[in-house]
């Protein structure tokens, strides 16, 4: 089976013209933002919209489509007004990805840094909860590895799997794994010993099905810097090498590739792009 690779798009203009972007690109998955991410609000999406994204999809063969989550969410909030403003709109999130036709939204679970990681965990874990009683929605939620900056509580694999395993709800399908956020957490993914430490995590703690998306970006900062800063492939400080092997282990041979790579416009994709292809080639 061919592998599915694909980049961030835009949807300005409209949420079909992602798929345009994407397929311009000849990408065979996609990640997009179901509205803009640094807002509160959320839709509503044109029906004639969605109903074109849903055709196109199918058209291009574009599968699974993900979709990122806005960067306000934090479900570890110690704010009453953060939490709910939160929890409406992971739900709404969720619905939305319904209507697109989405298979799985990616979400950053939080961060708290004026408190104890444990009790930050777990006040994530009951917000998640509560998002489940909400409905049941197609989509499966993904929790994704943040990139250890203060007070965030899953960059850790054994983290990502605690909240997976104490919220226990069927609204949460697994993990999508950042090999930038990795990296910038502690995980040595330019050398073949980091990667075993991670797959080895992930097969003991999580199980390797729970993978979902990978999230394949250099990092601009070193190991252990827990600073959130993607690089074009091969221009970091994971390197070449590194992310080639990430891409061929046997834990995530076969799972989706999604780039974050840095962009001035879709020449930096299509850049970004063929050094992947380049990398999958035996
Ligand atoms: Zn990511
Ligand atoms: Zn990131």
């Amino acid at each position: 089976m061919r592998r599915r690779i694909g980049v961030h798009t835009s949807i300005a203009g409209g949420v079909s013209l992602a798929l345009e972007r994407a397929k311009e690109l000849g990408c065979s998955t996609v990640q997009i933002f179901s509205h803009n991410p640094r807002q509160w609000q959320a839709g509503p999406l044109p029906e004639e919209q969605v109903s074109r994204f849903r055709e196109l999809r199918g058209l291009y063969d574009i599968d699974p489509v993900f979709i990122h989550t806005s960067y306000l969410i934090n479900l570890a909030a110690r704010s009453d007004d953060i939490l709910e403003k939160s929890l409406r709109l992971l739900v709404r999130e969720m619905d939305l990805a319904d209507a697109l036709g989405a298979d799985y939204v990616v979400l950053h679970t939080g961060s708290a840094s004026q408190d104890s990681p444990a009790d930050a965990r777990a006040r994530a874990v009951r917000a998640l909860r509560r998002v489940a009683e909400e409905g049941e929605w197609k989509a499966g939620l993904l929790l994704e590895n943040t990139a250890g900056e203060r007070g965030d509580i899953s960059s850790t694999v054994g983290e990502l799997a605690e909240i997976l395993d104490t919220a226990a709800v069927p609204l949460l399908a697994g993990v999508c794994i950042d090999t930038c956020h990795a990296f910038s957490a502690g995980y040595d993914l330019s050398g073949s010993a980091g990667l075993s430490d991670l797959a080895a995590e992930i097969e003991r703690e999580l199980g390797p099905e729970k993978v979902k998306l990978i999230h394949l970006n250099d990092s601009k900062r070193g190991l252990n810097a827990r600073v959130d800063r993607h690089e074009h492939i091969g221009e970091g400080n994971i390197g070449s090498a590194g992310l080639r092997r990430c891409i061929s282990h046997p834990v995530f041979r076969a799972i989706p590739l999604v780039l974050e790579t840095p962009k001035k416009n879709e020449d930096d994709d299509r850049r970004n792009l063929e050094t992947v292809r380049r990398l999958l080639l035996p």
